[in-house]
C-alpha cells in the first residue's frame, strides 16, 4: 500500500487531467466526479480517499467491500459513498444491496428483480446504472446494446430502484492505438444510446459512468460523468 503523502499527490495529478480534459471538452469541471477505485487494497485506501475529500469509492466484490466499509467507517470514513463496479450473481444481491450506496453493474433482469426486492426488504431505495457492453467485448459483462431497452424498463419500472444512468467498460485492443480506438467506439456509443433512452422514455439518465486510469480523456471528452479511478491512485494491483 502505497503512503498517503504518494496518494495525495497521485489525486492532484490526477484532478489535474480530469480539470484539462474538462477545458479541453468546453466542460464545466464539477461535471466530472473522481470514483476511486481501493479494489484489492486495504481498507486505508477508502480512508485516503475520504481525507482527501473525495465522496466515493468503488469495489468491484461485494464481500470484499462488506469487510471494508465498517473499518473506513471506524476511522473516520462514515460518509464516504461506497459503489459496486464488479459483476454481481444475484444471490449476493442482499448483500449488495446492504453494503453499496449504488450499484453500477445492474445487468440482467433477475438482477433488477432481485435488488429491487433486497432494497424493498431494507426499506430504501437504491441508486443503479445499468452497464452496458458498449463496446460489444466478449470478455466484458453488462448486457448487449440490442437488450438494454427491456433491462432500462424493468428498472424503471422496479418501485425500489432509482436509475441514474448508464456504464460501460471499454474493450482493450492490440495495442495502444487500437484500445483508445475502441474507448472512442464504446464511449460514443454509450452516450448515443443514453440520448436515445432519454428522449424514448422521458427519463434523464444524467450519470455516464465510463473512463478509468488509462482513457481518462477520451471518456470526458465523449460525456462521462463519472470516472472510474483504480491505478492512477493507488499504484499497480
Ligand atoms: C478496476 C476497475 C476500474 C479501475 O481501473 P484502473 O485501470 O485501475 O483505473 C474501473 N472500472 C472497473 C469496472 C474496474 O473493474
Amino acid at each position: 500500500m502505497i503512503t498517503y503523502e504518494d496518494f495525495f499527490s497521485r489525486v492532484e495529478k490526477v484532478e489535474a487531467r480530469i480539470a484539462a480534459a474538462c477545458l479541453a471538452a468546453g466542460r464545466a469541471a464539477g461535471e466530472v466526479k473522481l470514483l476511486a477505485v481501493t479494489k484489492t487494497h486495504p481498507a486505508d485506501a477508502a480512508i485516503y480517499a475520504a481525507r482527501h475529500g473525495l465522496a466515493a469509492v468503488g469495489e468491484n466484490r461485494v464481500q470484499e467491500a462488506a469487510a471494508k466499509r465498517p473499518l473506513a467507517a471506524a476511522a473516520g470514513a462514515a460518509a464516504l459513498r461506497w459503489e459496486l463496479i464488479g459483476h454481481l450473481q444475484s444471490n449476493k444481491a442482499r448483500l449488495a444491496a446492504e453494503t453499496f450506496d449504488r450499484v453500477q453493474s445492474v445487468d440482467s433482469e433477475k438482477l433488477v428483480r432481485q435488488l429491487d426486492k433486497a432494497a424493498g426488504e431494507l426499506g430504501r431505495p437504491l441508486a443503479v446504472l445499468l452497464q452496458v457492453n458498449a463496446g460489444r467485448d466478449p470478455a466484458k459483462f453488462g448486457c448487449e446494446p440490442e437488450d438494454a431497452p427491456r433491462l432500462l424498463e424493468a428498472a424503471l419500472a422496479a418501485p425500489n430502484l432509482r436509475v441514474d444512468g448508464l456504464m460501460t467498460i471499454a474493450p482493450l485492443g492490440a495495442d495502444a492505438a487500437e484500445t483508445a480506438e475502441h474507448a472512442r467506439r464504446t464511449f460514443a456509443n454509450l452516450r448515443t444510446l443514453r440520448d436515445e433512452f432519454a428522449t424514448r422514455f422521458g427519463v434523464a439518465l444524467p450519470e455516464l459512468s465510463m473512463g478509468m486510469s488509462a482513457d481518462i480523456e477520451l471518456a470526458i471528452a465523449a460525456g462521462s460523468t463519472c470516472v472510474r479511478v483504480g491505478s492512477a491512485l493507488f499504484g499497480a494491483r
